[in-house]
Formats: C-alpha cells, sequence, structure tokens
C-alpha cells in the first residue's frame, strides 16, 4: 500500500486526494453513527476516466477501494471496513432531461432532490422517493436498488433503470447510455450492477425512465389498534384505489419518539398500537371516495385526510422517523421483507422475543406495509451483542421472507446471509465477484465475509 496517496496525488493533483483527517472524518462514519472506519484518503473523482485511472493505481498496490455516495446507507456499506481509498462519487455530476423521451441521463453524484427539481421543469419527476432524497444519490440508489414509498405503484430503483455507465473491479469501462427501452444482446449491466454494493464496480452515470408528476394527491393518516386490521384496510385500498401511491406503516413507539422531535402535533387525542398512511395521486382525486371507504371500514380508529401540499403535514410522521429514532440512539435497523400474510405472526414473535429476552431493549417498528417490508429498529442493544439481530433473522427466514427489503446486505449483515441465500448462491455471486474484481479490492466485507 506503501506510495498509494503519492501515486494518486501524482494522477489527480493534491487537491482532489484529501488527507486532512478533520476532514475526512464525515466520511468514515455511516448515518447511524453505527459504523466507522480509518482511510489513507479520499479521493473525489470528477469523470469516469479518473475513476478508471483510481482503480488502475488501486490494484497496483493492493488497496480496498470503498465506493461513497451520500453516505445515508443503513447497513454500513459505505464506510470502509478496512483502511484504503475512500472513492467519494460527490463531484460527478451533470442532470440531462429529455421530456419527449421521459428519460434523465445523471452523473452517480446527483441527488434525488437535484434530480427530481431539474425534471419536474419538464413536468417530471424520478418515481422511487426516500425520506433521505436530499443526499442519497442516484449511484448509491442503483447500487442499493432502493425501494423507497411508492415501490408499490411504480417497483424500484431497478425497474427505472435504463443504462448504466461503470468502471469494473477488473477495469473496463462499461457504456450502456443509450437508454433503449429494450435491449436484450447478452448480460445486461445495469440489472448485474443494481444492488451490487460497490463490489463489482463503481457507477459512474445512469439512464433512468421519467414519470409524469401527478396533479393532485390525497393522504389519509389511520389510526388502527391492530396490525390485522392495517392489513384489512391496505388489502382492501390495494384492490379499491388505482391510483395508489403509497401504503406506509408506523407504530405507537415511533410516532412517540416523533413526537419528540418537538414539530407538529399528532391529530389525534391518542396514538392507536399502530397507523397508517395511505397516499394516492393522479389528475384528479376522488376524496369522497377515499374519505367513504375510511367510512367503511370498523378497523379505522380515528383518521385524518389531507391533499395536495397540506398532505406534507400528514407525511411527516412518517418521515420524521429514521431522525427520531437516531436521535434516541443507536439503532440497529433490520430492514425485513415478509410474504405479507406472515406480517402479524412475525410481529407478534418479535415483540414477544424482545419481552421474553431482552426487556431492555426498545422496538419500534415502522415501515412500507403496502411491499410487506418491516423495518424493526431496536434500541438499547448492547454495541458488540448481535444475538438478537441474529434470532429476528432466524424468524424472518422461518415465515419465508428477506433479510433486506431494501437497503442490501452492507457490512451490518454478512453473517446473516446464508439464512436465506443457499451455499450455492453465494458461491455463485463469489465467482461473479471474483470475475469482474480479480484483485478483490472493492469494498472488502461488504455482502461478503
Ligand atoms: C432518513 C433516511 C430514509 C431512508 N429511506 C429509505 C427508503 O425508503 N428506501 C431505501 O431503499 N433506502 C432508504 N434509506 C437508505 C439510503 O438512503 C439508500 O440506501 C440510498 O440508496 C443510499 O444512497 P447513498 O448515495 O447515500 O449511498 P451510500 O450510503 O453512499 O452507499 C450505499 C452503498 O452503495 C455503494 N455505492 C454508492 N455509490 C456507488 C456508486 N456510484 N457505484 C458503486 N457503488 C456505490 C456504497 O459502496 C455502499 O455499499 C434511507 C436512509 C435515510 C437516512
Amino acid at each position: 500500500m506503501a506510495g498509494v496517496v503519492e501515486a494518486l496525488e501524482r494522477s489527480f493533483g493534491s487537491r482532489s486526494v484529501i488527507t486532512d483527517p478533520e476532514i475526512i472524518s464525515r466520511y468514515l462514519i455511516d448515518w447511524t453513527g453505527r459504523f466507522k472506519g480509518d482511510a489513507l484518503c479520499v479521493l473525489r473523482p470528477v469523470n469516469s476516466w479518473q475513476v478508471q485511472r483510481a482503480l488502475e493505481i488501486a490494484r497496483e498496490f493492493h488497496t480496498p477501494l470503498t465506493t461513497q455516495g451520500g453516505n445515508t446507507g443503513l447497513v454500513g456499506g459505505a464506510t470502509p471496513a478496512v483502511r484504503g481509498i475512500v472513492l467519494s462519487t460527490e463531484l460527478l455530476k451533470g442532470i440531462e432531461i429529455d421530456a419527449e423521451l421521459q428519460i434523465a441521463k445523471v452523473g452517480a453524484g446527483v441527488t434525488l432532490s437535484e434530480l427530481n427539481l431539474k425534471a419536474g421543469e419538464a413536468g417530471l419527476r424520478f418515481a422511487v422517493d426516500l425520506a433521505s432524497r436530499d443526499s442519497a444519490t442516484m449511484g448509491g440508489m442503483v447500487a442499493t436498488n432502493a425501494g423507497g414509498i411508492h415501490l408499490i405503484r411504480y417497483g424500484g430503483t431497478r425497474q427505472q433503470l435504463l443504462g448504466i455507465e461503470a468502471v469494473l473491479g477488473n477495469g473496463c469501462l462499461i457504456t450502456r447510455m443509450e437508454g433503449l427501452l429494450k435491449d436484450n444482446t447478452g448480460y445486461d449491466w445495469p440489472s448485474v450492477l443494481c444492488g451490487s454494493e460497490g463490489t463489482l464496480g463503481v457507477i459512474t452515470s445512469v439512464v433512468f425512465k421519467l414519470t409524469p408528476m401527478p396533479a393532485h394527491r390525497s393522504v389519509a393518516l389511520i389510526s388502527v389498534d391492530t396490525i390485522g386490521g392495517a392489513l384489512r384496510i391496505m388489502t382492501d385500498a390495494k384492490t379499491r384505489f388505482s391510483q395508489l401511491n403509497a401504503i406506509e406503516l408506523m407504530s405507537r413507539s415511533g410516532i412517540e419518539l416523533v413526537q419528540l422531535l418537538g414539530g407538529d402535533r399528532w391529530p389525534f387525542q391518542a396514538i392507536g398500537a399502530f397507523a397508517l398512511l395511505v397516499e394516492l395521486s393522479g389528475a384528479f382525486i376522488e376524496v369522497e371516495e377515499l374519505a367513504e371507504f375510511l367510512d367503511s371500514h370498523d378497523e379505522v380508529a380515528d383518521a385524518a385526510l389531507a391533499n395536495d401540499s397540506r398532505a406534507d403535514g400528514l407525511w411527516y410522521w412518517r418521515e420524521r422517523h429514521t431522525v427520531a429514532i437516531n436521535h434516541a440512539g443507536i439503532p440497529r435497523k433490520l430492514d425485513v421483507s415478509l410474504p405479507i400474510r406472515a406480517i402479524p405472526a412475525f410481529v407478534g414473535y418479535v415483540n414477544e422475543l424482545v419481552e421474553r429476552e431482552h426487556p431492555e431493549v426498545k422496538v419500534v417498528l415502522f415501515g412500507h406495509l403496502g411491499d410487506g417490508n418491516i423495518h424493526v429498529n431496536l434500541l438499547n442493544v448492547d454495541e458488540s451483542d448481535d444475538e438478537l439481530d441474529h434470532e429476528i433473522y432466524a424468524g424472518v427466514a422461518s415465515y419465508g421472507g428477506s433479510i433486506s427489503a431494501e437497503h442490501g446486505i452492507g457490512r451490518a449483515k454478512v453473517h446473516d446471509l446464508t439464512l436465506t441465500r443457499s451455499d450455492s448462491d453465494i458461491e455463485s455471486m463469489k465467482s461473479l465477484k471474483r470475475a469482474l474484481d480479480p484483485s478483490m479490492i472493492l469494498n472488502p466485507g461488504v455482502l461478503f465475509e
């Protein structure tokens, strides 16, 4: 590794290679504060040629290289596990909107909000939306195959991805940037790299489908007493509303933490065991139909409706969850997906397990209920104690779910991957890794042990 920083400085100039410990410290800790790392330097390339050169130098000096976008990932994948180079994509900018084709060509370092600001000028938007929109980058969203709040309607990041430019670990520059809707000419690089968490290559640009911005939206915040009741409302809403855009779940402990942030007032007298947030959007919205729908459900304990810009006030309660949980301590974030029918049993399993074996732990459940995606957040867990995580993941596996719905495996879940992927599955993934990153320099410690 000796001499790698000097080699980078010779190629890129000392201003692009940051070694000042104070400046690089923000790249060395993840969003939750749980994962920490160390680095020889942070490199901020401005184009794909520089990325290619950086990987060449990293290979030559056998130096690990961790790619980092907006550093909002929740499984520690962007925090270096081994001291080496952090390649930050924050200067890989550039947005081209083709309003006629409804596509966007964007640099990997463009944030979701930046893309939506530009696409909005043409009445378009990116269909995937996350509360981390001001920092999460398009490269990071592809690398994690981010899901978000509109997946039930539009699919996740993979479903929006039409093209990619990336430098693979073996040094090859892959360019599939035509943005064709159909292209069956062999292995599909966008699909291969989507969800690869920086282990196969560095994504430098992407082509995405865009979707028309809906003229109106209507949101209902609904208080319910049981998870079974929440599921019945959800199932009915899915059948009834073609304009359904989101169905999100919250639970009392999370709402109470959001209250502690001291913002808005909870709109109901009491906080029920669970709350649902249902959003419809489109050219026009049948508000009366939504109100009538809520009236027809005995499971609804309380409900509030808001349209268009006032809907943000109701979204506040869901969107502030991740921040509110972080304010309460360093959380374990178990982002899991389950067959929808198994959700009540799984929620019961988690609550009973914690009550019985770890009464000191606080559980905060929320998530994208419409997709079967529950975020199990655990507070007050001892830093070195992974036992509860394993027991919950084992429960997920026994119910036929997945230990990662949308955040990826990162460093947080490497030991549990075998629960829901077979040995031959993992061995085949490793073969792909060895073929595309033969020097094994990209994101060591991420995805595989
Ligand atoms: C408040 C909040 C809300 C969130 N909500 C959601 C949600 O609803 N749905 C969801 O899916 N996630 C959510 N997340 C998680 C996170 O925002 C996403 O995983 C996001 O896609 C990460 O993007 P990033 O640019 O921050 O990536 P980073 O955190 O920088 O990196 C994540 C991973 O991708 C790799 N990577 C990053 N850029 C590249 C690149 N250009 N090439 C190759 N590899 C790369 C990194 O090495 C790392 O393994 C949320 C996070 C927060 C803080």
